[in-house]
């Protein structure tokens, strides 16, 4: 049965492939569809490519991740001619490598900017997708890649007064560009994550005063930075295949290994040396390289959270601001951990000070500062570090339209349900490379990234070999995969916490009461790239194809055996 489209005439989308946002997973997608010639354009909300490190410009702000594992794989040559000149590489920098990998690629000619897409509704006649640019433009692409990022939707409080405040007020995502000068300042910072924990520890000795206003403390470890000279950047470019190897071998895409033994198979006193040794580590060792019981059991995770609290009471003087600052609520690790430098130690400055607000609530911004139960604090400069509606925020931020006229934010209402991370039932030709309850949401960005969009060109070339306009997940495959990524939130201590890997964000309307939302894939990179390897070698089943036309799919689809190998693997 072939639909009847107006007239006879076929429309031709303006491009095979639309992909929104030019951080790193639109950059690397659209090298790998202009490596094939395809008709690709990256439209991007911002006035440049970079994505997250195009926004955040906030004093401090760098990556957490080792950087030469967070680089691109992909060209030899690239590897060879970067030297990252610090193990943490800083958001400037990491701007900067960004733009040299567009410029190498011949990449910015087919990206625009202050392209902000408001609508994406899917055709169904012609199989194709019409966006609504901000700007008034309409593009029409066959296929629609989100490369939106996972933490790119910045949440302010509802904080009574904001407005009135006379001085800079901003989100951390919206540091200003321009130099900001701190010198003298009286300063607030609202908000004690990732993000919080990396502005205060480096604006603490730059400002006169800094206030730091925090509801729930967080579990931090050190970063333990420092540069890459010459010689080490040279044997790191000697030993790249074997890092990537390995990157590609451990649960969080990193170099750091989880100890496979037991948590109680070994001693009290071997437990604190390997916790010594990690705790001294550049980067998530004391996290990814600890006993894999810390993530599943409550005495595991009690005895540790209990060392680093240790640490925590070693590093600020005095004794009842130390116990402020460590968690009672949730245990280590359970939450994204944020990794600093001289977070703890700012707090032995007298500049610096802090303001529980589970004791002494913010009640409104003033013109001149803030006001909590009690007293008035005025302040130069406000800063939010309050964090972003995690995962799915910026899918909510576009009108994205399917089949019928469903609305994603509407499916997704509750949380995510996704196949693969990657296809959406009822969203036909809508591509989420590394999307929700993908394994690259839940890994070392890049590495997650690079998997997800590799597996997206193979979907691509058995989708044009057979010559399908049409590519849809089944409403089977999407329920398997959305239950497969629960059920694993089951035996994850990670289930209880109250930060953005359950979706919890008091400052969004909905999403404040703690409903666990499955946002990501706990199954580890390796199993993720097993099951969607597998899925590719078996015509890629709990996926419909169809040509330009038909009525019914062109393949018969059952996921059982690919999910059953991951089973397996588990
Ligand atoms: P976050 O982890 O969600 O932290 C937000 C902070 O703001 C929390 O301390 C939260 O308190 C507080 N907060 C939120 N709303 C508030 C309100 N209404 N009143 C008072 N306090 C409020 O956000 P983030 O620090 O921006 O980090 C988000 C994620 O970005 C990180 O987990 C990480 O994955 C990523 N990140 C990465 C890096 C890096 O090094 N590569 C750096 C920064 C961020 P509660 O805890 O009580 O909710």
């Amino acid at each position: 049965m072939v639909k009847q489209a107006t007239a006879g005439v076929i429309e031709s989308p303006q491009y095979e492939v639309i992909i929104i946002g030019a951080g790193v997973a639109g950059i690397y997608q659209l090298y790998r569809l202009r490596e094939r010639g395809v008709n690709a354009t990256v439209v991007e909300a911002a006035a440049d490519l970079g994505g997250t490190w195009f926004n955040n410009r906030y004093p401090g702000c760098r990556f957490d991740s080792e950087s030469y594992t967070y680089g691109f794989s992909f060209s030899k040559e690239l590897l060879n001619e970067w030297h990252w000149k610090e193990r943490f590489s800083g958001q400037p920098e990491n701007l900067r490598y960004l733009n040299h990998v567009a410029t190498k690629f011949d990449l910015r000619r087919h990206m625009q900017f202050n392209a902000k897409v408001e609508s994406a509704t899917f055709d169904e006649t012609y199989d194709l997708w019409r966006l609504h640019l901000a700007d008034g433009r309409d593009l029409t692409g066959r296929f629609l890649i989100t490369g939106l990022g996972l933490l790119s939707a910045p949440t302010l409080p509802r904080i009574a007064g904001m407005e009135s405040f006379k001085g800079p007020s901003f989100h951390t995502y919206y540091w200003p560009h321009e130099p900001l000068d701190l010198k003298g300042k009286k300063v607030a910072v609202i908000g004690t994550g990732a993000t919080g924990v990396q502005v205060i520890g480096e604006i603490a000795d730059k400002v006169a005063e800094l206030t730091v206003f925090q509801r729930r403390p967080n579990w931090c470890a050190p970063l333990n930075n420092g540069p890459i000279l010459d010689e080490e950047m040279a044997a790191i470019r000697a030993r790249y295949d074997e890092i990537f190897e390995t990157c590609l071998r451990t649960p969080g895409g990193f170099e750091h290994e989880p100890d496979r033994r037991g948590f109680y198979e070994v001693s009290a006193e071997e437990r604190k040396a390997l916790w010594d040794r990690l705790y001294a580590e550049p980067g998530f060792g004391i996290w990814l390289c600890n006993f894999r019981e810390i993530f599943t059991d409550e005495v595991a995770n009690a005895e540790f959270s209990e060392y680093i609290a240790g640490r925590i009471r070693a590093r600020v003087n005095d004794p009842v601001l130390a116990e402020k600052l460590i968690p009672k609520d949730h245990g280590f690790g359970i939450q994204r951990v944020p990794l600093e430098t001289r977070y703890y130690e700012a707090y032995n400055r007298d500049n610096v000070h802090l303001v529980d607000i589970q004791e002494t609530p913010i009640e409104r911004i003033t013109p001149t500062g803030i006001r909590t139960s009690q007293r008035d604090f005025e302040f130069d400069i406000i800063v939010y570090a309050t964090g972003f509606d995690a995962i799915t925020g910026s899918f909510d931020r576009i009108d994205f339209r399917g089949v019928g006229g469903q609305r994603l934010r509407d499916k997704w209402a509750d949380g995510p349900s996704t196949f693969l991370g990657m296809q959406v039932n009822g969203f036909p030709n809508f591509i989420t490379v590394a999307g929700p309850q993908s394994g690259s949401a839940s890994t070392n960005f890049p590495r997650g990234i690079e998997v997800g969009v590799d597996w997206v060109m193979s979907l691509f070339d058995y989708t044009w070999k057979h010559g399908y306009t049409r590519m849809e997940a089944t409403p089977e495959a999407e329920t398997r995969w959305t239950n497969h990524v629960a059920k694993m939130y089951s035996t994850m201590l990670m289930r209880k916490a109250k930060g953005w890997f359950t979706g919890y964000n008091s400052n969004v309307a909905g999403h404040e009461h703690g409903k666990v939302r499955y946002f990501v894939y706990n199954g580890g990179a390796p199993k993720f790239r097993a099951t969607i390897t597998q899925v590719a070698a078996e015509n890629f089943k709990g996926i419909e194809f169809r040509k330009l036309g038909e009525t019914a799919p062109s393949q018969e689809t059952d996921l059982e055996p690919a999910l059953g190998l991951a089973r397996q693997q588990a």
